[in-house]
């Protein structure tokens, strides 16, 4: 595999010729066949027939192409990583070895925010950094001139309760926060004892329950406490490999969630790291977890979960293929989908399970190609 072997430059036309199957995610959830797409200063310009001249013509009659994924919350690097080699290396290749899975939007939560930022702008991935409220306080200067808006990281209710006030403020600013919180049976009873309240609870009463706020792993959450996260619009994240790792020993209420029309977002978190995991795994994860706990085989997470809510978490116009949003795709090999079983009355659900980081031929990227693979003759 080789990252951008043609070289595309920013700004340039490029047409995907004839593709196969385009999964648009749009409101109308379309899935096209035989289609054109022309990308134009880095979002897509036309989906259809195109006539127009482009800079580079890409036949994708063996293509299913699909909006990038994004990682709604993941850390980097660890300190076990340091030692390997330089951290400069390190971060290029986790980053790279993202975007051979086609995720070209993630939220990173580090401490070395500069050189993440670094890498992914070389690279060409859409970094939103998660910082700690110490880290904002130490370098608030430096964070002015960010690509996208920082998001303000919460490790656990230890720090959230250390901090409320000044998580209040972040909120009312209309900051993204994100929170890990009521992640275990331990951690909420702990919390109960203490405040005789619970954490999803306490949030709520002291304002910081809002649509800014993106609560992560609450395992442990009552059915009343969902009422609470759907009234203020707050979304969730779930990390499932990070949650059964950390043997949190909490249920995800996935079903419950869904029902109520609350905003659940995927994310790595620690097992980027711990488990070289990605969107892609956690979501074939999560589906297969969804269809044990709940004893229904019909349970699957669509690809929401990790492209159209992007746009929230990101706060641009990426996870749908649409006229005027950002052209971020993933071109899949499609044969080799369709030799593994993919059943083409059924492809959302089927690629799912099926799909792996050995489809992904082409990663664009701000309608860059960012990635391309080689097979061997
Ligand atoms: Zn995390």
């Amino acid at each position: 595999m080789e990252h951008g072997s043609e070289a595309s430059r920013a700004g340039e036309k490029i047409v995907l010729k004839n593709c196969k199957l385009v999964i648009t995610k749009d409101e109308r959830e379309r899935i096209l066949r035989n289609v054109d797409i022309l990308i134009s200063e880095g979002r897509i310009e036309t989906i259809g027939e195109v006539k127009e001249k482009a800079d580079m013509v890409i036949d994708s009659s063996n293509y299913l192409v699909m909006p990038s994924l994004v990682d709604s919350h993941m850390h980097l690097p660890s300190k076990r990583y340091q030692d390997l080699s330089s951290l400069e290396h390190n971060i290029s290749f986790r980053l790279k070895a993202l975007i051979s899975h086609g995720v070209t939007s993630m939220v990173v939560y580090s401490n070395d925010v500069e050189p993440i930022l670094a890498a992914a702008s070389q690279i060409g991935l859409r970094i939103r950094p998660a910082i700690k409220i110490s880290q904002l306080r130490e370098c608030q200067a430096k964070l002015t001139n960010l690509p996208l808006p920082p998001i303000i990281s919460i490790e656990d209710s230890e720090e959230c309760i250390e901090n409320l006030p000044e998580i209040k403020e972040f909120v009312e600013k209309g900051m993204s926060v994100h929170i890990h919180i009521a992640e275990s049976r331990q951690e909420v009873f702990a919390f109960k004892k203490r405040f005789h309240k619970t954490p999803i609870s306490l949030l709520f009463e002291r304002g910081i329950l809002s649509k800014n706020t993106c609560l992560i792993n609450p395992n442990w959450i009552a059915s009343w406490e969902l009422n609470l996260v759907k009234g203020c619009d707050s979304v969730i994240i779930w990390s499932p490999s990070t949650s059964m790792y950390k043997a949190m020993n909490g249920f995800f209420p996935y079903r419950e969630l869904k029902e109520m029309n609350v905003q659940i977002a995927i994310g790595s978190c620690d097992s980027n790291v711990l488990l070289n995991s990605n969107p892609l795994k956690e979501l074939k994860l999560a589906s297969l977890l969804v269809r044990y706990n709940y004893w229904d085989s019909s349970l699957f997470l669509p690809l929401d979960h990790v492209t159209t809510i992007g746009e929230r978490i990101m706060g641009v116009k990426v996870g749908r293929i649409k006229v005027g949003y950002l052209a971020d795709l993933v071109l899949l090999d499609i044969n080799r989908l369709l030799l593994k079983g993919l059943d083409m009355n059924k492809v959302e659900e089927d690629l799912i399970y099926l799909m792996d980081s050995g489809d992904v031929i082409k990663v664009i990227s701000n309608g860059r190609i960012v990635f391309s693979r080689i097979r061997d003759a």
